[in-house]
């Protein structure tokens, strides 16, 4: 027979308890478990007055963007929608049945006042990976770095070119992006390449064509613990190569001095194999390279390559396969030189006379009178490089343990519905960025700590 649902909604009053409601095993209630509000508010204590209306509890408004970012909820007018209507958001959001949400308004003015005064979202991400290292959930021994591209929140029609000169109108008026890009061109007055076009929503946000048709966008970099994947760092750039790369030297310190743990280990791809990076990683910090390097030097067209010629590092010289020296200088200076060119390299060249009278000037330098061979300061960090690719433990482990960190952009593309920023400039994209590495940090934390963790897989502090 076929039932009929009794009239269910004619009660006037109702025994509930939320509590009782949310399995023991849900996602917010293991997360919950894992945020520590004490510290949070204490921090955010000197940023408040003590006289006037009570502010809206910031445990609160932290507490609804954890949920938005957790499940790929990126509208905040939604978010509240949602948070009215789910008994599970309401409970991790410590809410009545009854009671009222703040208005979705009241997060932009809390994130771009007291939340971004306050650094607070970073100081929730350094807690949140804390807890990771408590739970034993980083083991310090390998560390994987890797950028992606995200989509600045910007109309590419409303962009000039790079080359062109902007009236960006009087301060009063001009836009909280672009206050912040023009701030920060006053500060570094580094020169880096025009870009083609600007945008005249968000500046800072780079016009790139690097994964398919031109966009403008941001760069997030993450470094990851290889072993449980926990993201221990996050930095936000404009979507341009270098300002990547270079971010390795930030994170790595960043992660030092907050948590204490300096890896064996640093695995990237051909982007972080330039000199520079390995040399800071060799020669200063003292960590294994597994990046494949950038070699520029190899020639496919049957002529010698830099390899054919023997490197003295006793004698500072290369000799050539005609057994003739290549010298970085053959005359002598009063004042020594160190011979450094812009790009951080020496060129060490063979005698015109030698090169004229030789046999194997057709296979060496046909175009040229003489060969030349630019070296590179950090060509010995380079070479422990060399050595570390062709070993058993990069051909058979860290290929596969790189991948770990693009797997974390591919989770917080599809699965947090993350592929588009919702904040402009680079104060407001890296709070997005902090959010969704501690939503996935959190996430991840609540599914592993049901099983506990192998023991010997502690982060042990650096000595
Ligand atoms: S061309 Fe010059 S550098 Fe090249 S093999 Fe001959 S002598 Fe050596």
């Amino acid at each position: 027979m076929m039932g009929r649902q009794a009239a269910a909604q004619n009660e006037l009053f109702y025994e509930f308890n939320l509590e009782q409601h949310i399995p023991a095993n849900h996602l917010l209630r293991q997360i919950d478990k894992f945020l520590n509000f004490d510290q949070i508010r204490q921090h955010l204590e000197s940023f408040y007055s003590h006289t006037g209306r009570p502010s809206v509890d910031p445990e609160l408004m932290i507490r609804m963007l954890i949920v938005g970012y957790c499940y790929g909820i990126r509208s905040e007018r939604r978010l509240c929608e949602e948070i009215n209507f789910n008994l599970a958001y309401r409970w991790f959001c410590h809410l009545g049945l009854e009671d009222e949400l703040p208005d979705h308004s009241t997060f932009s003015k809390n994130r771009h006042g007291r939340f971004r005064e306050s650094n607070i979202f970073r100081y929730v991400f350094n807690t949140v990976v804390q807890r990771c290292i408590e739970q034993g959930l980083v083991k310090g021994e390998g560390f994987a770095i890797d950028a992606s591209l995200v989509k600045a929140d910007v109309n590419r029609q409303r962009a000039v070119r790079g080359t062109e000169v902007i009236d960006w109108g009087p301060t009063k008026q001009q836009s909280r992006p672009v206050r912040e890009y023009l701030k920060a061109l006053d500060e570094d007055q580094t020169i880096k390449t025009k870009p083609k076009s600007i945008s005249l929503t968000d500046p800072t946000a780079r016009w790139t064509a690097a994964k398919g048709p031109a966009i403008f966008a941001y760069s997030t970099n993450i470094m990851i613990d290889v072993e449980h994947s926990i993201i221990l760092d996050v930095e936000a750039t404009p979507g341009f190569r270098s300002d990547e790369v270079q971010s390795t030297k930030t994170l790595l310190e960043r992660i030092e001095t907050n948590y204490q743990i300096k890896p064996k280990r640093l695995m990237g791809d051909t982007a972080y194999g330039c000199a520079d990076i390995l040399g800071y990683l060799v020669n200063e910090k003292n960590i294994e390279p597994h990046v494949p390097i950038w070699e520029k030097s190899k020639r496919d067209d049957g002529t010698y390559s830099v390899t054919d010629f023997v490197w003295d590092e006793k004698e500072d010289h290369y000799l050539c396969p005609s057994g003739k020296l290549l010298r970085r200088s053959r005359r002598k200076f009063k004042i020594p030189r160190s011979g450094i060119t812009k790009a951080n390299t020496i060129i060490y060249r063979a005698s015109k006379h030698d090169c004229d009278t030789c046999e194997d000037k057709p296979r060496c330098c046909p175009n040229t009178d003489h060969r030349k061979i630019a070296r590179s300061i950090h060509e010995a960090a380079r070479d422990v490089a060399r050595a570390i690719n062709q070993s058993d433990i990069y051909i058979n482990k860290t290929f596969h343990e790189r991948k770990k960190v693009e797997m974390q952009f591919a989770h917080m593309k599809r699965n947090l519905n993350f592929d588009r920023l919702r904040l402009r400039g680079i104060k407001g994209v890296s709070d997005e960025f902090l959010l969704i590495a501690m939503a996935q940090n959190l996430r991840k934390m609540a599914r592993l700590c049901e099983q506990p963790p192998p023991t010997d897989s502690i982060a042990m502090p650096v000595t």
